[in-house]
């Protein structure tokens, strides 16, 4: 079978031949390729090309695909019984393992995925706050339920509108929209409509738009304003969470939220998310509180043996220095043979996430975001996949690192880019 084949079959019987747009290369061009199977940081094709993954299911993959430990636990728990519409002695260890690493979770409820762990968690704060108006940041992608498709509209108090057709304006009516970073902006809508803001949800390090950094005033400002208006605080960690520290970002940055999301790297690689945060806040949710939520998977047994074997994995010695040391040695390194070939680009990293940037000084937004020279970057992109090395097919997507990408590995991917960089 050839990708090329099995990709115009799929664009018969699938929207664009995709479970999730960015899969189609359309933002790069080209066709995807269709993997068939995976090992530890390496991708295979049906036509049996190997990649090197530094896509990582989109940061789910941590410890490497098809780890032998997890592999292992999940054969066994599959033979237990794939759902069982009751709870699980396994979804009880799996909280209260969240909870120790988080301290700011105090009670978690699981889920299918991040969106649905966005969904239900704004709900519950405009249920117990009593409030309507939920922040958001331009630029942050918190899955795809209706009130976050949302985009700025011009000025700094900005109410969005609606970014996907089906979204009624109305439904996004209680989305106001400020620019990542911005501290003027946000304290201005507070100024303006604090007292009906019922929650602020953020990407602390930001990874749908390439990768950007919070600016520490970003962070106080987030610590402190919302609650001085009676709003809650919501970090998305739904790729943070994991991935660049063992306490989430949260850990890094001293945020103390009221309410988390997880996703991602949680599950391992199973459909699995999660929010917690303050009891008194959780148990809002039915069936203690007045606000619905729940799931007929929810907590399913797989999805939590995955994620229980993962969290055993990260809590490794070294795990997360490791990341980083992988990561920086990559980013240096490519940012190095980018200045040998005179190529405008800068780069950063945080734990096991890294962005590349082709442009000269790294953005604190999504407009400086969108500076960035799209034409050069699709070039990487192809120059790099047809030598086997895989980057997110968007230049506002983050790259991943998994603990089986070793420093030989990362050092192969720099010598490409160095012959991909001396082409042009
Ligand atoms: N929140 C963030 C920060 C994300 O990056 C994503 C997905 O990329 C989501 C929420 C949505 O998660 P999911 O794709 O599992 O619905």
């Amino acid at each position: 079978m050839l990708n090329q084949e099995v990709f115009a079959t799929a664009k018969q019987l699938i929207p664009g031949g995709v479970n999730s747009p960015v899969r189609s290369f359309a933002s790069v061009g080209g066709i995807p390729f269709f993997t068939a199977k995976a090992k530890d940081c390496y991708l295979y094709d049906i036509e049996d090309k190997k990649y090197i993954d530094y896509v990582c299911s989109w940061g789910a993959n941590i410890a490497g695909h098809a780890q032998e430990y997890v592999t292992k636990r999940l054969s066994a728990a599959i033979s237990n019984g794939l759902s069982f519409g009751t709870p699980t002695f396994l979804e009880v260890e799996f909280a209260r393992q969240i909870c120790a690493l988080m301290p700011s979770i105090e009670k978690v409820r699981l889920v299918n995925s991040g969106t649905e762990a966005v969904m239900s968690a704004i709900r519950l704060v405009r249920g117990s706050t009593n409030r309507d108006y939920i922040v958001k940041f331009n630029g942050c992608y918190h899955g795809h339920c209706d009130s976050m498709l949302v985009s700025a509209g011009s000025g700094v108090i900005t109410f969005g509108s609606s970014n996907s057709a089906g979204v009624p304006n109305q439904f996004v009516a209680n989305t106001l929209v400020v620019d990542y970073n911005d501290v003027k902006g946000l304290t201005q809508v507070f100024e303006k409509y604090g007292d009906n803001i019922a929650g602020v949800i953020f990407e602390p390090y930001a990874g749908n738009m390439n990768l950007v950094s919070p600016t520490a005033e970003f962070i106080q400002c987030l610590n402190t304003l919302p609650k001085h208006y009676g709003a809650l605080l919501i970090c998305d960690e739904v790729m943070t969470g994991f991935r660049v520290a063992l306490g989430g970002a949260q850990s890094v940055l001293a945020i103390n939220p009221d309410i988390t999301i997880l996703g991602k790297v949680v599950g391992g690689g199973m459909p699995l998310a999660a929010f917690g945060g303050r009891a008194a806040v959780m148990d809002y949710l039915a069936p203690l509180g007045s606000v619905y939520q729940a799931g007929t998977l929810s907590g399913n047994p797989i999805a939590v043996t995955s994620g229980l074997a993962n969290l055993e994995l990260i809590q490794q010695p070294n795990f997360y220095a490791q990341l980083s040391t992988l990561a920086k040695r990559l980013t240096d390194g490519i940012s190095a043979v980018a200045k040998v070939n005179q190529i405008e680009l800068c780069t950063n990293y945080v734990g096991g996430m890294f962005g590349i940037h082709f442009q000269a000084e790294l953005p604190n937004n999504l407009s400086q975001v969108s500076l960035a020279n799209v034409e050069l970057f699709k070039r990487f992109f192809h120059g790099m996949l047809d030598k086997g090395i895989f980057f997110a097919p968007s230049m506002f997507e983050a790259g991943f690192i998994c603990i089986k990408h070793s420093e030989a590995v990362v050092d192969k991917t720099i010598e490409c880019a160095h012959q991909v960089f001396a082409s042009w």
